[in-house]
């Protein structure tokens, strides 16, 4: 493995990173990203506690799917065991992008996430798909991991949403993860203002 091993890859993780924090998806420490390593079944992931803005390829994590080790790199996400957990269900899935987005949160507290409304935008028709939901349950933990994991392991659906906590979406590549992160993120803030200004029934 080169320096410029699976250069590509981990620049669009970097990259990635930045824009969900600049576009208010994630604060500087919260929110994790991976995707697939072109290297034996690994994946790299941003690494735990780091300031989103100031993130290299050198800072990400390159972890083992079938051992769950750290094969290179900084020490990985405390919520790597959900991207591992994901990418064991899912061979289509080749990235998952995981934030703190704050309108789809309140979308779902309010019970406004429904297929139907969100699939009123033809965006969200045409690159979202299922979106399912897991309760309460500590960040980081092994339950979590696998309560998400249950839920993706249904090819139709392309997010989970952790009640109180955030978002995991998927995608055949991390710009289509990102680009679903977006569009779920637009699709609750219409749906909030339409309920705030009465046009739909919380
Ligand atoms: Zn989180």
């Amino acid at each position: 493995m080169g320096i410029g091993f699976d250069l590509e890859v981990r620049t669009k993780i970097v990259d990635a990173a930045k824009r969900l924090y600049l576009r208010g998806l994630n604060s500087s420490m919260s929110g994790n990203i991976s995707t697939r390593s072109s290297y034996r079944k690994s994946f790299w992931i941003t690494p735990r506690s780091f300031d989103k803005a100031s993130l290299t390829i050198e800072d990400l994590s390159l972890v083992d799917i079938e051992t769950a080790n750290r094969i290179m790199g900084a020490e990985p996400s405390s919520e790597y065991r959900m991207h591992l957990k994901i990418y064991m269900v899912r061979d289509d899935v080749n990235a998952i992008v995981h934030t703190h987005q704050i309108y789809t949160m309140i979308a779902h507290r309010a019970g406004l996430l429904r297929r139907e409304l969100l699939e009123e935008d033809y965006e969200a028709r045409a690159y979202l798909g299922g979106i399912a939901y897991v309760p309460r349950l500590e960040p980081g933990s092994l339950e979590l991991a696998e309560a998400v994991a249950r839920q993706l392991a249904s090819r139709e659906n392309v997010a989970v949403i952790m009640d109180g906590h955030g978002v995991a979406l998927v995608g055949r590549s991390i710009d289509e993860a990102l680009n679903r992160a977006e569009i779920l993120e637009m699709g609750a803030m219409r749906l909030v203002n339409l309920a705030l200004l009465g046009v739909i029934k919380v």
